[in-house]
């Protein structure tokens, strides 16, 4: 049997989402002792304290489902944010959170619009659900250009995908930016601003996206607790929106999308402010160290309000192969950014450690 006549067609292009390596599988590959990931934007650290003491305390509950509509991490969140609890959903991750949104309100015909390069599962979780994905380069230096989004707008339209700060390119946009593009965008589009970065910006002029939440009725925020909060692995993101688009959300939304564990684990990382706080400083600490070393290795980067940047590394396969060799997970972004490569800030010894081993692949490569 052809299974894929059996397939639905709009899946039959897709190439699968291509995760990076673990460690594990580095460590039997190459045969090393040692590796460090600097590749998929998590938290080098983990957790809050709190977060982790919650989980082990929850353990002994685990044989029972996790409460569906997750009211306690509902009404923390809704506190620390100052926003209604009923515009408020969760999701197994912010990836979660788009196949919802998609599911809900993308109708055959209708299309999907974002920015190039970007995070790959707007056009992926587009496509799985049967439409199309439009894309609107960004600028040669990686920043957004609101008139020609603006201007690609059209009837068909549905749901525009923007990530601030930006993944791969951790460039950004800013307030009146935003807002000028928001009031031209008319109101029966939504404007997803995912946000999965925002703890790590230190831009004064990063949009106040709660506050215009409440003037933009279309405005659809997402955030995850996988980042700064670093809890990847238990998966759990959530979108803010008006409390309508939210109810309608919640129609396709499995019942038990978000495991208990991340919900006590998340309930208790919003409880801890100063692990975040440390998060951060470590954060700009090892931006600014690794801005500084590829000054002095005359490697151009592109500044990132993130926890990742971009370097131009000439051939970012070659070079993201070596390190790999060497017990250094950092990603290469494919075709596109061929001579970057993206490098999440680790540690201060991952970013010392990581720094050696480029400077010495980067002198054998030339
Ligand atoms: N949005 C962006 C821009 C991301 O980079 C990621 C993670 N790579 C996500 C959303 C998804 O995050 P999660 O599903 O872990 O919440």
């Amino acid at each position: 049997m052809d299974y894929k006549k059996l397939a639905r067609e709009n899946i039959l292009s897709i190439e699968p989402y291509v995760p990076g390596k673990s460690i594990d599988e580095i460590k039997e590959l190459y045969h090393l002792t040692e590796v460090i990931k600097m590749a998929s934007n998590e938290n080098p650290i983990g957790p809050s304290q709190k977060a982790r003491e919650a989980i082990v305390d929850y353990l002994s509950k685990i044989h029972l489902y996790p409460i569906s509509d997750a009211p306690y991490l509902r009404r923390v969140l809704s506190e620390k944010l100052g926003i209604n609890t009923d515009e408020i959903i969760f999701g197994n991750g912010s990836d979660d959170l788009i196949e919802i949104l998609l599911l809900t309100f993308l109708k055959n015909g209708e299309h999907t619009l974002t920015i190039s390069p970007t995070f790959s599962e707007y056009f992926l979780m587009t496509k799985v659900v049967g439409g199309e994905c439009r894309f609107v380069p960004l600028e040669k230096d990686f920043t957004y250009n609101f008139d020609r989004l603006s201007t690609s707008v059209n009837e068909h339209t549905k749901i525009i995908f923007l990530s601030n700060p930006n993944n791969p390119t951790g460039t950004y946009f800013n307030s009146s930016d935003f807002i000028r593009f928001m009031e031209n965008v008319p109101s029966d589009k939504i404007v997803v601003l995912d946000e999965a970065y925002a703890e790590y910006v230190e831009a004064e002029d990063f949009p106040k996206s709660f506050h215009l939440r409440k003037r933009f009725n279309n405005l659809v925020i997402m955030r995850t607790f996988s980042k700064a909060y670093g809890l990847a692995g238990l998966r759990v993101g959530y979108a803010v929106a008006e409390k309508d688009i939210i109810s309608l959300m919640n129609k396709v939304r499995q019942p038990f999308n978000v495991n208990s564990l991340a919900q006590v684990a998340a309930c208790a990382a919003i409880g801890d402010e100063s692990h975040l706080e440390k998060v951060f400083k470590m954060n700009l600490e090892g931006k600014y160290y690794l801005y500084r070393a590829f000054d002095r290795m005359k490697l151009d980067y592109i500044k990132s309000q993130a926890n990742f940047m971009l370097v131009n590394v000439g051939d970012g396969l070659k070079v993201s192969e070596e390190l790999l060799r060497n017990g250094i997970i950092v990603r290469y972004m494919g075709q596109q950014l061929r001579e970057y490569i993206r490098v999440t800030v680790g540690t201060m010894e991952e970013n010392e450690v990581f720094i050696k081993k480029l400077e010495k692949i980067i002198g054998e490569i030339v």
